[in-house]
C-alpha cells in the first residue's frame, strides 16, 4: 500500500488520514519601512510590547538530511520539493554584514540553525566571521548552533576552533528503532551520540540536547533520556510539539504538556525548580536533587520548553533571519521583511540598521499567547505559516 497519496485539491493524505496541505511557504515580503527618517541608534529599540532585541537566529540552509515528521515530512519535502537555489542564499559576508547591524541594536546572542546548518559548506568560516563581531560595549557575542548531530563527529573540532562556544543537539530518543522512525531516513542513534561525545571532547561547553516530545510516539523515551544524560554534563530539554509551519499535520492531542513531563521524571528522579539563568530564557529549569532534596550540580538539570501549554511571548526577544535574508519577527509568522533586497540594491549599513530598528519597533507578535487565549485571528486565505526548516528553529 502506498504510504501517502496526493489529493486532488493540493493536499496529501497520509496512511493515518492526516491531511497535509501542499504549500509553498514563501510569500511575498512585507514592505520595508521608509528609511529617509533614519533611526537613532543611541537608544536600543523596544518593540510594541516593550521587548528588547537581544537574540538573533540565522537559518543558513533550508535543506536537511533528516525528514522528522514534525518538521519536514517526507510527503511534502520529497525529491520534487523546490529548495532555494544557491544564488538566493545569503553569502557569509552578507550574513555577517546584517548580523553586525543587529548587534548594533542590542543583539548579544546568535544561534545558527536551518534546515541542518552543518550541511552548509564551510560553516566554520561563517562562525569565525561572527565570532569577530563585538557589541557596542566591546563584548564578544554568545554564538551557538542547533544541529541534528549527524555530521557533528566530523565537524566538532573545526567548529570549536572557529569560535563556537556552545552547541545544541536535537535527539528524540535513545531507542534506535524509534529514533530511526522519527528522523525518517533510518539514521542510527549511535552516530548522534558519537557526535555529542565529539563535541564534549572538542571542548564545546554547555552542551544541550533538545527532545521534541510527541505523545504516543516517543514519550516513553522521556525517562531513558533523563537517566542517560543525568550527571553527564549535558542539559536535556524537552520541547512541546508545536504547530509550526503548515505541513506537519499538528494535533493538540499529540502534545504532552511539560508539567506531565516533569511529573513523570519526578516520580523516578527527584527534581527541584531552578531560577532562570537569563532574561527571556525559553526553558524552565529543574535541577536533580540529592538525598536531602537539595539541588546537586553534579547531577545537573533538565529543562522544559512549554511553547504550547505556557506561552512565553511576553519575554520573546528573538528575531529570525531566513536563509534568503527575510527578517521574521515570530516563529509562527506568515511573512517576513526582505533585508536581502535592501542589501543587494546597495543600501548602506546605516540604512540596514535603520530598517531593522524600525521593523522591530513595529513588532506586536505573540502567537502562542493568543493561541492559549483562543484568540488567534483567522489566517488569510492562501497564506500559510512559514516552515521551521526555512525560518530556523
Ligand atoms: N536541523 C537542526 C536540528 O534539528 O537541530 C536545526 C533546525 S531544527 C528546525 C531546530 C529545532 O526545532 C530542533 O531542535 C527541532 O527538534 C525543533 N523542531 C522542529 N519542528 C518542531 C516542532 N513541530 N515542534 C517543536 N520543535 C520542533
Ligand atoms: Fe531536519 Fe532539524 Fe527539521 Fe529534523 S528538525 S527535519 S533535523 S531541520
Ligand atoms: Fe516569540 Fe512568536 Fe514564539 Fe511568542 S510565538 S514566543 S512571539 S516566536
Amino acid at each position: 500500500m502506498p504510504r501517502s497519496g496526493r489529493g486532488s485539491s493540493g493536499t496529501i493524505h497520509t496512511m493515518s488520514e492526516r491531511v497535509i496541505p501542499l504549500v509553498d511557504q514563501r510569500h511575498p515580503s512585507l514592505p520595508l519601512p521608509p528609511l529617509s527618517a533614519g533611526h537613532d541608534l543611541s537608544a536600543l529599540p523596544l518593540d510594541g510590547l516593550r521587548r528588547p532585541l537581544t537574540d538573533l537566529r540565522i537559518s543558513v540552509t533550508d535543506r536537511c538530511n533528516f525528514r522528522c515528521s514534525y518538521c519536514m515530512p517526507k510527503e511534502v519535502f520529497d525529491k520534487d520539493y523546490a529548495y532555494l537555489p544557491h544564488s538566493h542564499l545569503l553569502s557569509f559576508e552578507e550574513i555577517t554584514r546584517i548580523a553586525r547591524q543587529f548587534v548594533a541594536h542590542g543583539v548579544q546572542k546568535i544561534r545558527l540553525t536551518g534546515g541542518e546548518p552543518l550541511l552548509r559548506k564551510n560553516i566554520e568560516v561563517l562562525i569565525a566571521q561572527l565570532a569577530a563581531l563585538r557589541t557596542p560595549e566591546g563584548q564578544a557575542l554568545d554564538i551557538t548552533l542547533t544541529t541534528n548531530g549527524s555530521l557533528l563527529a566530523r565537524k566538532a573540532q573545526a567548529l570549536k576552533e572557529a569560535g563556537l562556544q556552545r552547541i545544541t543537539v536535537s535527539l528524540d530518543g535513545l531507542d534506535d528503532v524509534i529514533f530511526r522512525q522519527m528522523n525518517d531516513v533510518d539514521f542510527p542513534v549511535q552516530d548522534v551520540l558519537g557526535g555529542i561525545e565529539a563535541a564534549q571532547a572538542a571542548g564545546l561547553s554547555h552542551i544541550k540536547v533538545n527532545m521534541v516530545v510527541k505523545r504516543g510516539t516517543n514519550d516513553h523515551e522521556i525517562l531513558p533520556m533523563a537517566r542517560h544524560f543525568q550527571g553527564s554534563g549535558v542539559t536535556l530539554r524537552f520541547i512541546e510539539y508545536m504547530d509550526v509551519g503548515a505541513t506537519n499535520g499538528w494535533r493538540m492531542d499529540e502534545v504532552l504538556p511539560s508539567a506531565q513531563v516533569i511529573s513523570r521524571i519526578q516520580a523516578a528522579m527527584p527534581l527541584v525548580p531552578l531560577a532562570a539563568a537569563a532574561a527571556g530564557e525559553t526553558a524552565q529549569r529543574w535541577g536533580y536533587a540529592d538525598a536531602r532534596g537539595q539541588y546537586d550540580p553534579q547531577l545537573g538539570e533538565v529543562g522544559v520548553i512549554s511553547s504550547v501549554s505556557q506561552a512565553f511571548c511576553r519575554d520573546c526577544n528573538r528575531a529570525r533571519l531566513s536563509t534568503e535574508g527575510q527578517l521574521y519577527l515570530c516563529l509562527f509568522a506568515v511573512q517576513g521583511h526582505d533585508l536581502r533586497s535592501l542589501l543587494r540594491e546597495g543600501a548602506s549599513d546605516a540604512d540596514i540598521a535603520s530598517a531593522i530598528g524600525l521593523i522591530w519597533q513595529q513588532r506586536e507578535d505573540r502567537y502562542s499567547e493568543l493561541r492559549g487565549l483562543n484568540q488567534l485571528p483567522a489566517t488569510e486565505p492562501g497564506k500559510k505559516r512559514v516552515e521551521m526548516s526555512y525560518i530556523g528553529g
